[in-house]
């Protein structure tokens, strides 16, 4: 029987409405032999998930998701098979969280000047654990009746084109695929329709960009056709998830995108020679 993952998943670590344990259920009952935890700029969702998913046979590829800006343009990078008990990494996670705090106070500010009252605190309680970030704050305005919808919310306010829109720390992209590479993970570009700007890749490439996310949920045909192609010119590798945020963006759809396990051993390989080569460094 074929083998397949789902590359790119959030919990409740970031921000997904999923537990890791629901998400290695849902993955499980959906057939794959794998899922990878993929949080904004956290790993603490990665332990309970792999404890459960050995109980039910399924393997978890511990992964982490960056954001990086070049100019006006969203770098998101993902890294797999980090080192994700690195007390380094830890630590360098700690600190790019606290920033989307301060970012959540700030944004507060700026909504009150447009007439929305939100309560940072309550952002910050609806968070939970882990990262806290604007689908948070989407979800306390559109809970507070302001929209109709989350996706409303984006639109009107905290969009990357709205007036209440709040960058987020200063992570270069050569910052982000450094970080990774450090933790001994592969970066790989997520989801290069957002980032929408084909020209970065070569750059990114010679900053140690291994691999680009082909296949994602709001890939339409044209744009996968597009990125495999890109793959193919670049010798990059390519992956694919739903990067599905629980019930936090609508229809939980873990598994709406899957690639075959090939893909898995792929990045293995690639994350061996990225700990050899560090290992020979040091
Ligand atoms: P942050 O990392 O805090 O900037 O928040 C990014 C999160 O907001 C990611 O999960 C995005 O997928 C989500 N997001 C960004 N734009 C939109 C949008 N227009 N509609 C719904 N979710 C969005
Ligand atoms: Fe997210
Ligand atoms: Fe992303
Ligand atoms: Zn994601």
């Amino acid at each position: 029987m074929r083998k397949y993952v789902d590359l790119h998943v959030h919990t409740y670590h970031s921000d997904s409405s999923l537990s890791p344990r629901e998400v290695v259920d849902i993955a499980h009952k959906k057939g794959f032999a794998a899922v990878a935890i993929t949080d904004h700029d956290c790993v603490d969702g990665i332990p309970s998930a792999m404890e459960h998913a050995e109980k039910l046979g399924i393997e978890i590829i511990p992964g982490v998701e960056l954001s990086a800006e070049d100019g006006d343009f969203e770098v998101h990078v993902v890294g797999y098979f980090i080192d994700y008990k690195s007390e380094w990494f830890i630590r360098k996670l700690n600190e790019i969280r606290q920033k989307r705090v301060d970012r959540i106070y700030e944004m507060a500010e700026k909504l009150k000047k447009v007439g929305i009252i939100v309560d940072p605190d309550k952002v910050m309680e609806l968070s939970g654990r882990g990262s806290v970030g604007r689908l948070h704050m989407a979800q306390v305005i559109y809970n507070e009746g302001y929209t109709s919808s989350i996706v409303e919310v984006f639109h009107k306010y905290i969009g990357n084109n709205s007036p209440c829109y709040v960058k987020k720390y200063k992570l270069s992209p050569q910052e982000s695929i450094d970080i990774i590479l450090k933790a001994g993970g592969v970066p790989v570009l997520a989801h290069p329709h957002v980032l929408g700007k084909d020209e970065l890749i070569p750059e990114l490439i010679k900053k140690g960009l291994r691999g680009i996310e082909v296949y994602h949920s709001e890939h339409p045909n044209n744009i996968t056709l597009h990125y495999e192609d890109v793959a193919l010119e670049n010798n990059l590798l390519m992956t694919g998830g739903s990067d599905c945020h629980g019930t936090g963006k609508g229809n939980i759809f873990l598994g709406r995108v899957k690639v075959p396990y090939k893909v898995v051993e792929d990045l293995k390989a690639e994350a061996a020679r990225i700990k050899q080569a560090k290992k020979n460094k040091a």
